[in-house]
């Protein structure tokens, strides 16, 4: 597995929120922004690196709304990962219209339209240059799909989670409100969660810092960054990590 032209890391988690798909809209799917993180994947891919993502669903739905509604917490967090298969399958074609090699694989058992979660099968489409798309978060009600992102980024041997949001990285306050906002270049795991910065919820950040994957905060919305945090361009605040 070479490292190749351009790039920082050799395998990269990219998570990516279900507000990532719907772009300028307020709910489910553009299709100008999958076209678009379709053609930066391609480049991606070009560059030799493997590449998994973990795909939210706060587009379409998430456990809190549906509990704040007196729904049942666990059933409505089963309902937020259905969410997330669905992101799955609509990203998986956005990519395979530009001819990219990709699987979804589900935590939750849906086989007539997702593989099963596989680690070893994972790592094998990986090796062979294939995108992997993890789906359905943990499995798990009560998780978050960025502690998903930590899980299989630290199964598969990830060297960096590259975390899409919508702002250039992690400030002090929020930045959409308060202009003097201070952005960090750098942060330590336990600074995150001693400050309570809104990078990852803490037991994400707890796994990372456990096998010192480093988290890159980006901001998806402007054209060209999925490529430029591949790269290792300085795009975004960096959390922690060792290598
Ligand atoms: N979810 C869950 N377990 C997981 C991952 C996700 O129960 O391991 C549910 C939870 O209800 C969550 C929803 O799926 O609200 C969508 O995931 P998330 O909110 O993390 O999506 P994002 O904010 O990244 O779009």
């Amino acid at each position: 597995m070479a490292k190749k032209q351009g790039s920082k890391y050799k395998r990269v988690l990219l998570k990516l929120s279900g507000e990532a798909l719907q772009g300028e809209l307020s709910f489910g799917h553009c299709g100008k922004t999958l076209d678009r993180i379709a053609r930066e994947i391609t480049e991606v891919l070009a560059m030799g690196v493997e590449l998994a993502l973990v795909v939210g669903g706060g587009n379409l739905y998430r456990g809190v709304t549906g509990a704040a509604q007196g729904m049942d917490r666990a059933t409505a967090d089963y309902c937020g990962m259905l969410a997330t298969v669905i992101n799955g399958l609509v990203l998986q074609d956005a990519m395979e219209r530009h001819h990219i090699k990709t699987r979804v694989q589900s935590a939750l058992e849906l086989h007539q339209v997702a593989e099963p979660y596989i680690r070893r099968r994972a790592m094998r489409h990986l090796e062979k240059n294939r995108a992997v798309i993890f789906a359905a978060g943990t499995g798990n009600p009560f998780f978050t799909t960025d502690t998903a992102a930590s899980l299989r980024a630290r199964e598969i041997g990830a060297d960096v989670i590259l975390k899409a949001t919508k702002v250039d990285g992690v400030y002090d306050k929020d930045p959409a409100r308060h202009k003097n906002a201070k952005r960090f270049d750098r942060l330590g795991y336990i600074e995150v969660i001693n400050k309570g910065l809104q990078v990852m919820d803490a037991t994400a950040i707890s796994l990372c810092m456990e096998s010192q994957i480093p988290i890159v905060v980006f901001d998806l919305t402007v054209p060209g960054n999925i490529v430029r945090a591949v790269r290792g361009d300085d795009i975004g605040t960096v959390v922690g990590g060792s290598k």
